[in-house]
Formats: C-alpha cells, sequence, structure tokens
C-alpha cells in the first residue's frame, strides 16, 4: 500500500491545478519543490509591501471562459489591463502598433493616412525577404521597424536583424484603432493581492515539501506513490543522458527607487540598441500601488548557461527533434506522467498550463 496516490514534482500552476483537483476528489498527494517557496514562476515576493514578479512580469489573459471562472473562483482579479510603451531614445510610442503609435509617430489622424503611409513604405521591399529586417519592413514599414522593432529585436536574439532569419517574425500585430489594450483576449487582471494568494488557496490542506530535489533522491520518491506528476525539465529526469535542451533566458536587475512613481506604467520597452536592457517592469502598477517607494526590474535578454533559469524553450529543429527522443523515454515510464512548460518543452502562457493541467485532470480522475 502506496502512502500517496500522487507525488507531485514543482509548484508551480500546472502542479497547483491538478492537487487541487486530485484533493477535491479525494487522491492524497505529495509535493516536493526544489525552491525555498512554492509557485513556480508566478511567484512574487514582498518588497517594501509590492508584490515584486521574481521571476519575470506575469499577466494572466484568455479567452477561455472555463479558465478564467476557474481562477476567479479562487481569487478575484483586478482590472489591470496591459498597455506597455516604448522608448526610442526619449521619445514614448504607445504599444501594440495602433493609431496613437501612428499619430505619434507622423502626426496624422485617420486609419486612411496610417494604411497609406505603411503600404508606401511596405513597398521598398521586393521579392521574398531574405531576413527579418526586410521580412518586418514588409509586415510594418521602415519607420516602425527602425524606431520600435530594430533594436529591441536585437537585444532580444544578440544579433543584427539583418542576421536573423525571416520566419521569427510571422506577423506583427497592427491596429487601426486608438486601442492601447496589448492583448486581443476577452478577460485579463492580477490576482487581488498577488499571486500568492492564488496559489496558496490551490495547495490548501496539501502536503508539500521545499527545498527538495525529487532528482536527488529519484527511487525513494517515487517508491512513495502509485504516480509521480513530473513538472520539472525533461531532460533532467533522465540526467540528460541524451543531451540538453537549450533555452533563451532572462536577467532581472531590481532596485528599490525613493519615489511613488518611477515610470507611470507597469511595462516600459527600450526600443533602441544602445540601452543594454530590453524593458524596465514596475511592480507597484499592476496592482495600482500606493506605496511611498517603488520597485523596478531592468530585463537582460542572454543565452542560457546552466545554473540559469530556464525561461524560453528554444523551438528550432535540433532541439525539438532532442525533445521528442525525450518524449520516446518518457511513453516507457509506466507511472511518470510529464506536464507543464518544462515537462513537455513548451512556452505555455499561464491560462494555457491551466487548460493542459485541466486535461490531465480529465484523463486521470474523472
Ligand atoms: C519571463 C516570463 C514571463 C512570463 N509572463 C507571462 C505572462 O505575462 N502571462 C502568462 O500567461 N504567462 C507568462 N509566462 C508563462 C508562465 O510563467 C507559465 O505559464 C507558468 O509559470 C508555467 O507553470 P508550470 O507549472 O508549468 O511551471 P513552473 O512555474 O516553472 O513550475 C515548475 C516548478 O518545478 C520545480 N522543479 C523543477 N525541477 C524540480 C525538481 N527536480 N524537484 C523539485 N522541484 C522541481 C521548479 O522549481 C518550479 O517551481 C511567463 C514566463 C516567463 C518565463
Amino acid at each position: 500500500m502506496k502512502r500517496y496516490d500522487y507525488v507531485i514534482v514543482g509548484s508551480g500552476l500546472f502542479a497547483a491545478t491538478f492537487a487541487y483537483e486530485a484533493k477535491k476528489v479525494g487522491k492524497k498527494c505529495l509535493v516536493l519543490e526544489k525552491r525555498p517557496h512554492i509557485g513556480g514562476n508566478v511567484y512574487c515576493e514582498e518588497i517594501e509591501g509590492i508584490h515584486v514578479h521574481k521571476y519575470g512580469a506575469h499577466i494572466f489573459h484568455t479567452s477561455n471562459k472555463k479558465v478564467w471562472n476557474f481562477v476567479n473562483s479562487i481569487v478575484e482579479f483586478n482590472r489591470y489591463t496591459n498597455s506597455p510603451i516604448a522608448n526610442y531614445k526619449g521619445e514614448i510610442y504607445n504599444l501594440p502598433f495602433n493609431m496613437n503609435t501612428f499619430s505619434k509617430m507622423w502626426g496624422i489622424r485617420t486609419p486612411e493616412e496610417a494604411k497609406a503611409i505603411i503600404e508606401k513604405q511596405r513597398m521598398s521591399i521586393q521579392g521574398e525577404p531574405r531576413n527579418l529586417e526586410e521580412q518586418a519592413i514588409r509586415l510594418i514599414g521602415k519607420d516602425i521597424y527602425e524606431k520600435l522593432v530594430k533594436g529591441y529585436t536585437e537585444k532580444q536574439w544578440g544579433r543584427d536583424c539583418k542576421d536573423l532569419p525571416s520566419f521569427i517574425i510571422r506577423r506583427l500585430p497592427v491596429r487601426y484603432t486608438y486601442d492601447n489594450n496589448y492583448f486581443n483576449d476577452c478577460y485579463q487582471g492580477i490576482p487581488i493581492g498577488g499571486y500568492n494568494v492564488l496559489i496558496d488557496r490551490l495547495f490548501e490542506g496539501i502536503e508539500i515539501k521545499t527545498n527538495i530535489d525529487f532528482l536527488e533522491n529519484k527511487e525513494y520518491y517515487m517508491s512513495l506513490a502509485d504516480k509521480v506528476i513530473f513538472t520539472g525539465p525533461i531532460d533532467a529526469f533522465f540526467h540528460y543522458q541524451l543531451g540538453k535542451l537549450e533555452y533563451r533566458t532572462v536577467r532581472f536587475e531590481t532596485e528599490v527607487l525613493d519615489t511613488d512613481n518611477y515610470q507611470g506604467v507597469a511595462v516600459v520597452n527600450y526600443t533602441d540598441r544602445e540601452t543594454p536592457y530590453t524593458r524596465i517592469i514596475e511592480h507597484k502598477h499592476f496592482e495600482f500601488g500606493t506605496q511611498p517607494k517603488s520597485v523596478i526590474s531592468k530585463e537582460y535578454s542572454t543565452d542560457w548557461v546552466e545554473g540559469m533559469e530556464p525561461y524560453y524553450p528554444v523551438n528550432d529543429e535540433k532541439n525539438q527533434g532532442l525533445y521528442q527522443k525525450y518524449v520516446e523515454l518518457a511513453q516507457k515510464e509506466q507511472n511518470v506522467i510529464f506536464g507543464g512548460r518544462l515537462g513537455e518543452y513548451k512556452y505555455y502562457d499561464m491560462d494555457k498550463v491551466i487548460e493542459s493541467a485541466f486535461q490531465l485532470v480529465e484523463s486521470e480522475l474523472k
């Protein structure tokens, strides 16, 4: 007789959603988390009374009503709407590209005027775009490309746009309305009280051990339950026996400032190449904070090396091929289910990771 129905490795949103539903149907779970806290990448650290998104800014957005109702049944969400701005050498533009952006860029007023300018500039690229620069100009025209796309993209990839393949940018969303809402989804917001409230409530009444690396005592932990749900990196589970999957990552420099309002908005993209960081996040604005101080994080895009947080899977042929080989190994593990962004080597937004946990709930618990 095993002590638990499930040992769940990791305590991010995938694990939390599954554990919550498993508890509801009377299953006994043990959650193991190697970090000193639960919540995975949505965890917030409180500094000066402000919830600081320690692993990168997280804005919840979805068009899936089931997911929205689920998270709202756990915690109420505020009305935060993501409306980032771009700073190009001191000039401020609204994002995503919309009539506010075009009006500022060209002093025009109507969608017709904006369309005419963009159309004319796009035509400067004839034939099949040979690189990302030509692709972006073909999509959005020269002015927007040069001020708002070029430097930012070069910092993200650490390379010149002329040396990047065109397929990286398939489309650049353009809106011919005065609408600064970054997302097209029906629902968005931040949990009132921060993401830790959501996570704590999902795990309420479930046994959790932090500072435990499952892989250091794999056989023992596997012997405790009928099944293991593994949300850590799939290649790590197999001791990297086929090689290492690659990631891109972000380094954060976080500072406390002696001002109550540094930039007037949560997200500012620095779109010139010379400023070394890509964005500055001012965390208090996610929750309309009125604290006397402010906390900002500068984001630097970098290649991932061991010891850094693995953030974005590199979806090229080499890595996808390697991942498929790990999937073949995973299929032989009868009692282990791999899930979440690291277990499936896939970039998932939060709503999508909850959807994916719901699918597991359907197949496992119903
Ligand atoms: C920089 C950044 C910004 C993002 N912004 C947004 C956003 O604005 N909106 C949005 O919807 N989504 C956003 N996301 C995506 C979001 O973070 C993910 O959808 C979500 O966190 C995935 O949850 P998860 O449970 O799969 O993984 P994670 O949250 O990564 O949880 C996995 C957990 O497993 C633990 N673990 C790993 N190995 C072991 C082991 N051997 N033993 C024990 N524990 C282990 C890890 O420590 C971690 O806590 C962003 C992601 C990043 C990287």
